[in-house]
Formats: structure tokens, sequence, C-alpha cells
């Protein structure tokens, strides 16, 4: 499968890059499947750099922050209004009430809401579901709000991807043995943060030795920090070979 990071600004966009927003790939049935993880902010403009937005298959949203969500809106009309006439429904996978919500963000009547464009489908943490060509599983993560951590797995590779969490042995032993853990890594270690909200560098860093993950791609690093200086947090608990995501960054696995 592979990965391509559309945008991994952590909490808002940033100068250089929208907020979370992955697209993941793999052949299926004789063409190429595309699984779009989170569409946060700027993140429906800068996908159409890397795909025909028209060629996506379904959508996985970890959570229901903005940062992670709400170019669903942007989607919507691209899909609602389309020249041709509307685009037929994909799936959308995402927490209960993932409609409803994002109905309002929009301003829309809650029924129908989205539910012509989209077909609306919750996660259901501890279930192995199938997408495409991808077995799924899903750990619940420790956020603010219902959020999941996701595992995809294709040809015997596998990819995690934290979402937002705060330090949970969920989403550890989700990354158990992954061949690419895309972390997040929002805060920086030995200072007072919130608990129960995200990762620092450095607990990204124990999770991948812990897991002995055969790769750690950090994400979800805010604008106000330095990238360099999360990734030296991490690399001193994890020896692996170790990325801090960019915008247009592919991984192959
Ligand atoms: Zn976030
Ligand atoms: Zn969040």
């Amino acid at each position: 499968m592979r990965l391509t990071v559309v945008g991994c600004a952590g909490s808002f966009p940033g100068p250089d890059s929208p907020a979370s927003c992955y697209l993941v790939e793999a052949p299926y049935e004789g063409w190429t499947y595309r699984l779009v993880l989170d569409l946060g902010n700027g993140a429906f403009g800068a996908l159409q750099r890397y795909t025909d937005p028209y060629a996506v298959d379904a959508v996985g949203l970890s959570h229901l922050h903005a940062d992670h969500c709400v170019d669903m809106c942007s989607y919507y009309v691209a899909r609602k209004y389309h020249p041709d006439g509307p685009r037929s429904r994909i799936p959308v996978y995402g927490p209960f009430g993932t409609a409803d919500r994002l109905a309002m963000a929009y301003g829309l009547p809650l029924d129908p809401g989205m539910r012509d464009e989209f077909e609306f489908r919750a996660w259901v943490a501890g279930e192995a579901g199938r997408l495409g060509p991808f077995a799924v599983s899903v750990a619940p993560a420790c956020h603010p709000v219902e959020a999941y951590a996701l595992r995809l797995e294709h040809e015997g590779r596998s990819l995690v991807y934290t979402g937002d969490t705060g330090p949970t042995d969920a989403v550890a032993d989700l990354a158990r043995g992954a061949d690419l853990l895309l972390s997040e890594a929002t805060f920086h270690d030995g200072v007072d943060n919130p608990p129960d909200l995200h990762l620092t560098g450095r607990q990204a860093g124990e999770y991948a030795a812990r897991g002995e993950v055969r790769r750690l791609v950090l994400t979800h690093v805010p604008p106000w920090y330095d990238p360099d200086e999360m990734a030296a947090e991490a690399r001193s608990v994890y020896s692996g070979p170790l990325d801090v995501a960019r915008p247009g960054a592919v991984f192959e696995l």
C-alpha cells in the first residue's frame, strides 16, 4: 500500500501544510482503491494534487475535531454540485453521530444532512472490518471526544494511524508490530501538558519502541513547534527509521 501525506499540521493548518489528511492507496480488483483518512482544515484543496477527488472510494474520520473533519463540508459541495450531476455516494466512517455533526457544521437540516452524498457508518472498536483491499481494526483513543486509532492491513503489511490521542495502552497495543506507525506528536516532553489529550514526541517514540514497529512517522506537530525537535525527542527512545511527516511525502509499504 502507499501512504501520501496530504496535510500534517497539528491542531490547525500552518503556512506550509493543511491540517490532518492522508491518502492510502492499494491495488484492488484491477483498479486502485483510495481511502482518505481525515479531512481537516484546508486538506480538500491539497488532496486534489494527489488524486482526482471523485476517484476516492471511502473516507475514514478518526474523530470530529475540526482539524480532522471540517473539509468534509467542501467535499460535500464538490460532490453535490458537480456540473455533470451529483456524484454517487461513498462510505464515510467515523464516530457515532458523524452525519449530524457534519450537517450542523454546514448548517444543513439534520435530515437528510449530507446523507445523499455520503453513506455514514460508525467505527466499532475491537471489531475487524473490511474496506476494499484493507482489513481494518480500530481502537479507542484517549481524547476529549470519541476518537479512534486505525490499523490497516494489506498483503501482510500494516499501517497504524493514531489519530489524536493521549497515552493509552489501547493505541500502543494496536501499533504492535506495525510496518509503519503514523503517530501524532503534539506536545513536548518535560513540560506540564494537559492530560488525556495528545502524545509527546517522546511518548510516540516509546510506543514505537515498545511495539517494535518497523518505521515511525511523526505527524500532527503544531505549527508553533519545530518538527526536528519533536523528532529528536522520539529519537532518544526509538532507534528505528524515523521521519517527520511533510506535505507530499510518500511512504510505500
Ligand atoms: Zn488534531
Ligand atoms: Zn482532536
